[in-house]
């Protein structure tokens, strides 16, 4: 479904990604934990094309994407269509929600099917009514994300990810910007997700949910997989010194 191989990224002299591999089949929840700093969330940028890799490939479907080199030597992808047709098939989801300020709820669901896919509007409304259903903000369709808990915005952000109908969700911390009395009404709907058997990649330092949920753990130090394993491995038998340390800071 998705494969990323030996995925490196530098910001200027500072080498971010030193060669990262995931492999994700259909169904498959994978959980990226690491410290602050070791590359989680510009891998997952990387997987989105919000990031172009310097080296590496990523395959989508069996779908290579294409890339090549600008005249500054730098990698740029060769078919902005075929990425734009790429990413509406990956939906992503922010620590931050991002969602559109000036549109109310449904609205914010609405928007990329309309006109990402020029589905109707009509169409694209109950589609959005049944994803607002979904993630339990049926009664709050026609407020405006400043009128909704943080709670709320992410289930929003989550059911707006959902509206493209996506093959491969991404979550990027999607609690940590949360009250802690809100982050397991956000874990519920991620779970129900998971239990659908939509295929993810996520970062999270909810440790508990990770093991609860996830296929696969990569533990990332320094642009690296430093450690990976099933959840019960990971959590219960951390084989790298420093992925035991870090669990043990965030538990
Ligand atoms: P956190 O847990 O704090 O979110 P992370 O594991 O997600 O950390 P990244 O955000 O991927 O880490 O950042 C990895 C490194 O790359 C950091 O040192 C960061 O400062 C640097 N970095 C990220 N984006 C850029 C950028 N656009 N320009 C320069 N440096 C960047
Ligand atoms: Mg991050």
């Amino acid at each position: 479904m998705l494969v990323a191989e030996g995925i490196r990224k530098r910001f200027g002299s500072i080498e971010v990604l030193s060669g990262i591999d995931l492999r994700a089949r259909e169904h498959d929840v994978i959980t990226l934990i690491g410290s602050s700093g070791s590359g989680k969330s510009t891998f997952l940028r990387c997987l989105n094309f919000l990031e172009v890799p310097d080296a590496g490939s990523i395959t989508i479907g069996g779908e290579q994407v294409a890339t090549r080199q600008n005249r500054q030597g730098a990698l740029v992808p060769r078919s902005a269509r075929q990425v734009c047709r790429l990413r509406a098939g990956i939906g992503m989801v922010f620590q931050n929600f991002n969602l559109w300020s000036h549109m109310t709820v449904l609205e914010n669901v609405m928007a990329p099917p309309v006109h990402v896919l020029g589905m109707s509007r009509k169409e694209a409304a109950e589609r959005a009514q049944a994803l607002l259903h979904k993630v339990g903000l049926q009664d709050r369709a026609h407020h405006y994300p400043g009128q909704i808990s943080g709670g709320q915005q992410q289930r929003c952000a989550i059911a707006r990810a959902l509206a493209m109908d996506p093959k491969i969700l991404l979550f990027d911390e999607p609690t940590s910007a949360l009250d802690p009395e809100l982050v397991s009404e956000v874990l519920k709907v991620i779970r129900l997700l998971a239990e659908e058997g939509r295929t993810m990649v996520m970062v999270t330092h909810e440790m508990g949910f990770a093991r609860e949920v996830s296929t696969e753990v990569l533990f990332l130090h320094q642009g690296q997989v430093e450690e990976r394993a099933s959840p019960a491995e990971l959590f219960g038998n951390p084989r790298s010194e420093r992925c035991r340390k870090f669990i043990a800071s965030v538990l």
